[in-house]
């Protein structure tokens, strides 16, 4: 199964998304720019969350928060940290992504982040 996923923050495509529910449970996701997409550890992605809350403006705090939060409650997941090319960042748990992938009818994948604090 191949899918292209959007932006959870604009219409941009991000990335190509092979999706094999039936072989061993596995998702491969390459960039709009051809380059594959790996998921970063939590442990990692927690401290990148971290300096960026630290380093925030005012403006992009609440999403700095919401990050870290989101991270530390889903550091036994496989995280994905997807780029667009307009400067966003879509955050999402490997279990979301695939879920978003077996829910869309068509091949393209409309990406939703959790709620705030949700
Ligand atoms: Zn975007």
């Amino acid at each position: 199964m191949r899918k292209f996923l959007i932006c959870a923050h604009c219409d941009a495509q991000i990335g190509v998304a092979a999706y094999r529910p039936l072989l061993s449970w596995r998702l491969d996701i390459t960039s709009h720019e051809g380059y594959q997409i790996t998921p970063v550890a939590g442990s990692v992605q927690l401290r990148i969350a971290q300096r960026q809350l630290a380093d925030a403006a005012p403006a992009e705090e609440l999403e700095a928060r919401w990050r870290l939060d989101f991270i530390n409650r889903n550091l036994q997941e496989v995280i994905y940290d997807l780029p667009c090319r307009r400067g966003h960042r879509t955050l999402m748990t490997e279990p979301q992504i695939a879920r978003a992938i077996r829910q869309s009818q068509g091949e393209w994948v409309k990406l939703v982040e959790a709620q705030y604090f949700g």
